[in-house]
């Protein structure tokens, strides 16, 4: 099969392409390299790959075992077990210079034994990519299948979980499960137990920010041990929008917790980030570890960014779902608000 935008340069006759795809203008950020799947019914395509992205992620189900308060990607029991065969498939096709993709969900570790037959693919094609699992963890609480994931040996394989607090109960109310927390954590033990990477993600909320310093003490005394902590503000989209009431809080009004709890993490020597907040919003003292983190296809700025000093390398906001903006947005010029010094790149 051939795809071309211009109908006057099909690359070849019927004798070398069984079918040929033309494409408008409108699809031309699609380039050599790039994977899509067309449903010839429907005369519709959904891009799987984009070989210039860095922000390559694969949904492989949208089933899931929780029923987080601020999912950005509400679960559905449905049968989507198709979705996983075509993702193996796409393996085949996918440059092996990429650096990075993501496997998401649902829960991608419900149908495990299927996950980690990818998983050992990407190995033996993509063992220069780092590959990130978002999980919930609670299927590493079985040591079967721990085992399993020890198994796969790919060198850059990360598994990100999130762990919302210290506090148990206040855990499993953010995912809607109760015992969630035990699994989990237990989870996390027997993937460091085997040298499994483990990142460990905690969505910034009203239910989660208020306990954020106590959140990383305990992190730094416990799980000192896992390779990143991820410190992440709130796609407000899916189930965040719905609940929006119970769970928005000005990050301006954390912007201390994430100092003390960055303080904190680092000298427990665990690496740590900040995902999906501006850096008008945060302490200059934390820039350093703020991270553009928001999908290229997703990431946007205000006007007014355009006149910060500081916009290449400000994370921005999310352009999907209902962005609330922080009363600390404003472009950083020279001096900030919080009477700062304009950082140096
Ligand atoms: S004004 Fe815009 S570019 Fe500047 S720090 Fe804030 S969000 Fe980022």
């Amino acid at each position: 099969m051939a795809v071309a935008f211009d109908p006057r340069s099909a690359a070849g006759s019927p004798v070398d392409f069984a079918l040929v795809v033309h494409l408008d203008r409108r699809f031309d950020y699609l380039a050599a390299g790039d994977v899509i799947a067309i449903d010839a019914r429907s005369r519709r395509f959904r891009v799987l790959y984009r070989r210039a992205s860095k922000h390559n992620s694969f949904l492989l189900t949208e089933r899931c075992n929780h029923y987080c308060l601020m999912c950005s990607q509400p679960p559905r029991n449905v049968e989507d077990g198709w979705i996983i065969d075509e993702i193996a498939d796409c393996v085949d096709l996918i440059d092996p210079a990429t650096t990075s993709l993501g496997l998401t969900g649902g829960e991608p570790l419900l149908d495990w034994r299927r996950l980690v037959a990818v998983l050992a693919k990407m190995r033996e094609r993509l063992p220069q990519t780092a590959v990130h699992v978002l999980t919930n963890g609670r299927a590493f609480a079985s040591e079967a299948v721990v085992a399993a994931w020890a198994e796969i040996r790919h060198p850059h394989l990360t598994a990100g979980i999130p762990i919302y607090a210290a506090v148990d109960h206040i855990h499993d109310y953010v995912v809607q499960s109760r015992g969630a927390f035990d699994e989990t954590v237990l989870g996390v033990l027997r993937l460091k137990d085997r040298r499994q990477r483990v990142e460990v993600r905690i969505v910034l909320h009203a239910v989660t920010a208020p306990r954020l310093k106590q959140t990383c003490e305990w992190l730094a005394r416990n799980l000192p041990f896992v390779d990143h902590v991820a410190l992440m503000g709130t796609e407000n989209t899916g189930f965040a929008l719905a609940n929006e009431k119970l769970l928005w809080i000005d990050p301006i009004d954390y912007a201390d917790d994430l100092v003390s709890g960055v303080g904190v993490l680092k000298a427990a020597g665990v690496n740590v980030s900040i995902y999906n907040l501006p850096l008008c919003v945060l302490h200059p003292s934390v820039w350093g570890v703020a991270v553009q983190s928001i999908s290229d296809w997703k990431n946007t700025y205000l006007p007014l960014c355009a006149g910060c000093c500081v916009r290449a390398q400000c994370a921005g906001f999310f352009s999907t779902g209902r962005t609330r903006m922080s009363r600390g947005v404003g472009p950083v010029t020279g001096l900030r608000p919080l009477s700062a010094p304009c950082r140096q790149y």
